[in-house]
């Protein structure tokens, strides 16, 4: 997608801290940390939300986030997928947030 600016992070045309990469799947800081660990993972493959998303690029996309939270020794994490503008997604190309390091209450906001 042209348009999209984490297609654009994937074509390395906008920087991003990267943290891990995958055959199907990129994961890189989030530009407004929530928490000392936030990243974002997503499929390198555009679709606009998890609702779009088939069984093969949904098991990479938790894989990766199983590696992620290898790689960064994460034992309690959150992983978050915002999915429509009222439930707080801004992108619209389906990423999931991993937010680590401090405490995280539930239910969130
Ligand atoms: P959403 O609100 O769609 O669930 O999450 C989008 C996330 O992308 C936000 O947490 C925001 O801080 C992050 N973000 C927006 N623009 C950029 C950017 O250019 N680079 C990075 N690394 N993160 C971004
Ligand atoms: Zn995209």
């Amino acid at each position: 997608m042209d348009n999209c600016l984490f297609c654009k992070i994937i074509k390395k045309e906008i920087a991003a801290e990267i943290v891990l990469d995958t055959q199907d799947c990129l994961a890189f800081k989030d530009i407004n940390p929530v928490a000392p660990h936030h990243y974002l993972v997503i499929p390198k493959t555009h679709f606009a939300s998890i609702t779009e998303i088939d069984a093969k690029i949904s098991a990479a996309l938790i894989e990766a986030i199983q590696e992620l939270a290898k790689n960064f020794e994460l034992k309690d994490f959150r992983t978050v997928l915002n999915t429509g503008v009222k439930a707080g997604q801004t992108v619209f190309h389906v990423h999931a947030h991993v937010i680590a390091g401090r405490r995280l209450e539930w239910p969130p906001g």
